[in-house]
């Protein structure tokens, strides 16, 4: 196994599989390193949006547009980060139409919105200058009458009080665990060498560069590097602090939680955007037959947090849904199930949940020669990411290899969505899954769903012990480390556990 390398990527999340994809397209003798499995962290708990950008004129920190109006640096921001939404969201719809569908959104004004037709008009005015025409918006304004019909709007609080609303589209991921995997793949066919379950542990200067400590099953090994990008998302400070005592603290963590439930039929297909009386953003949206509702966000330090709903989040969560859609009477028992992840956000002063910026840190002149972190990454604008990591690597590397044209398109398999005996093993073999929630929640498209993989895990489990070599305790603990990470980390309705298990083998798991 190579042991010199170019450039390490620490972090197999989607800021790293799109810094090593695009690093190794450049040429680069590139090695990733992931401690658990790809896309196993924040990037497999997200809303799943390939937001247009218009959040950015919707949601700073409680700013409306009118306050953003007053404040020039804020809006030149602000409109840097929804033209870079909006010619990523276009790039990437384009080039990998199968890893995304269309969702239809309506934003209401007047009632108790606190929102104005006249803010709407100049946020649609300035996202359509912004560009992405190649994608557009379909964006349309309901009359009063019309916003006071809608099937979705009508259930909203003062709906008679509608002045109006705006709808556009925007586009979903339905996994963005397999868009991080294919971005992976992408990588390896240009040459990166990804390793996942493989944790970085020490990092220090030698004398060709940076000396990196690895563990991979309880073993630990060295490679060097000339450069390192740190893309451990909202852990980027202790891989810099493995290196120097001194460095920046460049990341604050904002944890976020979403919940989904089952809505009345009228609102199917159909999504909602506004802002809440605290001025943080609300959405409800199509999420298979059932709806996303959140998020709730707050301060959180990525190594303490625990990537879960807390019960007074899912409260939060519920009580902004009541105030909007009072005659839904939500409750905790219409909770089919939550999740929550710590966003990496790039510090700054006088911000407790971080700030908007998404850029990377050139540590070089901080003592610690071609040492790069990413901060804020997003999943939506992640190509743009990798872009500008290749940027700041070219100042002090240059590549060993010849480049090769980038190659963007992620296509379906057409048994992704399924458990059987070929896409298990294709999973494992040709994809690095490892355990039974690498194939089910990273490689298959079939942990999303209402019982969430669950049901398929028995049948998953017997196709993985062929290949993998697992005897019947072992087969069995990973059907319980799967049940066990499932009832943690989603807080599922006792019923969808229930069923899931009868007659799956699952009542018969034995103790972790
Ligand atoms: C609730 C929620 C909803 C969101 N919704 C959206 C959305 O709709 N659209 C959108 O664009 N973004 C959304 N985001 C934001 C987005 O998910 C994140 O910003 C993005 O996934 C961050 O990717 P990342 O690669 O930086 O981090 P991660 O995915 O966390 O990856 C970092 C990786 O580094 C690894 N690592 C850490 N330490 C080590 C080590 N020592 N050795 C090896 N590996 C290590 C971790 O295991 C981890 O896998 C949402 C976030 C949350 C929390």
């Amino acid at each position: 196994m190579t042991r010199e390398f170019d450039v390490l990527v620490v972090g197999g999340g989607i800021i790293g599989a799109a810094a090593g994809h695009h690093a190794a397209s450049a040429g680069y003798r590139t090695l990733l390193v992931e401690q658990g499995d790809y896309a196993s962290a924040t990037s497999s708990r997200t809303s799943r949006l390939q937001n247009c950008g218009f959040m950015y004129f919707m949601d700073m920190h409680g700013a409306g547009i009118m306050q953003l109006l007053r404040d020039p640096r804020r809006i030149v921001s602000s409109l840097e980060l929804a033209r870079r939404a909006m010619r990523e969201r276009a790039a990437f719809v384009r080039s990998s139409p199968d890893r995304v569908r269309k969702l239809e959104f309506y934003v209401p004004f007047g009632g108790a919105t606190g929102i104005t037709g006249l803010q709407m008009r100049a946020a649609a005015k300035a996202l359509r200058l912004l560009g992405g025409g190649e994608v557009p918006l379909e964006a349309a304004f309901l009359s009063a009458k019309e916003a006071r019909a809608h099937p979705l709007l009508r259930m909203t609080a003062k709906a008679d009080q509608l002045r109006g609303a705006f709808r556009y589209v925007e586009y979903q991921y339905p996994s963005p665990e397999r868009i991080v995997v294919d971005t992976i793949l992408k990588g390896r066919e240009a040459g990166l060498d990804a390793r996942n379950h493989t944790r970085l542990v020490g990092l220090a200067r030698g004398g060709t560069g940076w000396e990196a400590t690895l563990e991979h099953d309880g073993a630990t090994s060295i490679v060097t590097a000339k450069a390192v990008i740190n893309a451990a998302g909202a852990w980027v400070d202790d891989i810099t602090g493995l290196a120097s005592n001194h460095a920046p603290r460049l990341n604050t963590g904002a944890k976020g939680v979403n919940l989904l439930v089952r809505l009345p039929a009228g609102a199917r297909g159909l999504g909602f955007e506004t802002v809440t009386e605290r001025g943080t953003p609300f959405y409800l949206f199509p999420w298979g037959d059932l709806h996303y509702i959140g998020p709730a966000d707050s301060t959180a330090d990525a190594k303490a947090t625990e990537f879960r709903a807390t019960d007074a989040e899912i409260a939060e969560i519920l009580a902004d849904a009541s105030r909007l859609f009072p005659d839904l009477n939500l409750t905790p028992d219409d909770v089919i199930y939550s999740w929550a992840a710590v966003r990496p956000r790039t510090a700054g002063p006088n911000a407790p949940q971080g700030t908007f910026d998404v850029r990377e840190h050139d540590l070089s002149d901080r003592g610690m020669p071609g040492f790069i972190v990413f901060t804020g990454g997003l999943f939506m604008t992640h190509r743009d990411a990798g872009r500008r990591l290749v940027r700041a690597l070219r100042r002090h590397v240059a590549p060993s290899g010849p480049s090769r044209v980038l190659d963007y398109a992620l296509s379906r398999q057409a048994d992704e969505d399924r458990v059987t005996a070929a896409s298990v093993r294709r999973a494992i073999v040709d994809e690095q899954a490892r355990t039974l929630s690498d194939i089910l929640r990273r490689r298959l498209l079939v942990a999303w769903s209402d019982d969430l993989g669950l049901g398929l895990a028995e049948e998953a489990s017997r196709h993985a012990a062929g290949v993998l070599g697992w005897d019947e305790g072992e087969r069995q603990k990973q059907l319980a480390l799967y049940r066990a990470e499932v009832e943690r980390s989603f807080r599922p309705q006792p019923a969808v556990l229930g069923e899931a298990a009868r007659g799956t083998g699952l009542e018969t798991v034995v103790e972790v």
